[in-house]
């Protein structure tokens, strides 16, 4: 077996069980490993530390799939998606959609795989699992017999970074339908897992949907009023529909992709309600734009959730990143009513859950209201976190109530 051998001052995370390994941490390479290939990582002193894939184009050239001295054939492939999958046990259900393998932090990194009802779909993140997802595939039929078909999105920006083109296409079995019906919360989606964002559908923002579905029936019991609801960044309406009821006066959703807006008024109409359905309204505009368009216009609202796409992709990009934060949150702020709440996220893993609180509060500051923090959010428990990789904690938001 090929051996990577780490410097000795770098030997701690190894042991501490982070699964990356970067480049200035090798100290030699010995056996003239293949890209992909299974790779020992050794001390200074010869001792095995971990075993994982070897990718000498990536700044993180091994990923750890095991720090025991293990062969990683077929049968430990099978062994960790099981692992991951009794995990998820309680969410199989006629249509559900959840995370099957959360890549690090199911101890398969680079790999992502999602349910949506009847079908999976993959995403290969690195080199070491793009060459394996054929067995991966077959394993994956193989536990779960009552998928029809696995689809490939691995069109993710980040497998340039391994040296990797985008790939799309079916892995195995029969082609998903064009849409893909699911059930979350008691609603239904439709999911395009050929064109839609990441693998179709934002699964990460299911608790916090049900969570918004929670704050709008609460609001609706504290206001004699219907409610106002403004929906930004709202892609295929996941937060809008996730909150319609009766009792609410409109909802708006704004998007800039015309397409994700078509699906969600497709959504809306697969949930509407029987009688006295709100007025839904779908805006095709820049957020950024349409927030001041707002101000100027005095328009106010009782709920707002503002879910915007990653803005700092890097510890490079975080100042720019936090300007674009308190701006969006300001003049959200400036909309609420009182009493209304604004449900809040960042995706930026580079931005910290303590620094977004920071950016939310120079909002409030800037907004002249007072707010007070209800509720701290992440994301769904299907997106577990390992504590050995905190790396995983992107998506934070936080539930502002204004007076
Ligand atoms: N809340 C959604 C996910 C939002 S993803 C859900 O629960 O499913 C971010 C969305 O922001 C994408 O749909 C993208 O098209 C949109 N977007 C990105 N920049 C934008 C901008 N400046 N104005 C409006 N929409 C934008």
């Amino acid at each position: 077996m090929p051996q990577i051998v780490i410097r000795h001052d770098r030997e701690k995370p190894v042991l501490q069980q982070h699964p990356w390994i970067f480049s200035g941490a090798i100290q030699e390479v010995r056996g003239n490993p293949a890209p992909a290939s299974i790779v020992d990582v050794v001390s200074t002193k010869g001792h095995f530390l971990a075993r994982g894939y070897w990718n000498p184009k990536s700044q993180i050239q091994v990923r750890i799939l095991t720090w025991q001295d293990e062969p990683i054939n077929d049968d430990w492939w099978r062994r960790m998606i099981l692992q991951s999958l009794q995990s998820r046990v309680s969410l199989f259900s006629e249509n559900a959609a959840f995370r099957a393998v959360n890549a690090e932090s199911d101890w398969l990194p680079g790999l992502v795989v999602d349910r949506y009802a009847d079908f999976l779909v993959l995403q290969a993140l690195t080199l070491g699992i793009d060459q394996r997802k054929h067995d991966i595939a077959r394993i994956l039929h193989e536990v779960l017999p009552d998928v029809k078909g696995i689809y490939e999105r691995s069109d993710i920006d980040v497998r340039g970074k391994e040296g990797l083109k985008p790939e799309t296409g079916l892995l195995w079995g029969e082609e998903p339908p064009e849409y893909i019906q699911i059930q979350e919360n008691n609603c239904q989606f439709l999911i395009d897992v050929r064109r839609g964002h990441k693998t179709g559908f934002y699964l990460d923002q299911s608790i916090n949907r049900a969570i918004a579905e929670s704050y709008v029936a609460k609001l609706n019991n504290l206001f004699e009023r219907p409610l106002r609801i403004l929906n930004l960044f709202s892609y295929t309406g996941g937060f809008a529909i996730s909150v319609l009821n009766r009792r609410i006066a409109s909802i708006t959703c704004v998007d800039a992709s015309r397409d994700a807006l078509e699906l969600a008024e497709r959504n809306a109409e697969l949930n509407l309600l029987a009688e006295n359905t709100p007025e839904l309204e779908f805006i095709q505009a820049d957020v950024f734009q349409l927030l001041r368009d707002y101000a100027d216009q005095g328009e106010k609202f009782d709920f707002i959730v503002c879910d915007p796409p990653k803005f700092a992709h890097n510890a490079g990009q975080v100042d720019k990143a936090a300007r674009g934060y308190k701006d969006l949150n300001l003049h959200c702020f400036k909309l609420l009513n009182p009493g209304g709440r604004l449900m809040t996220f960042s995706c930026s893993g580079a931005i910290s859950a303590d620094l977004f609180q920071k950016i939310v509060f120079g909002a409030l500051a800037d907004s002249g209201r007072q707010g007070q923090i209800e509720q701290y959010l992440s994301a769904a428990p299907d997106h577990p976190v390992a504590l050995t990789f905190p790396e995983g904690a992107y998506l934070k938001g936080l539930v502002v109530r204004v007076i």
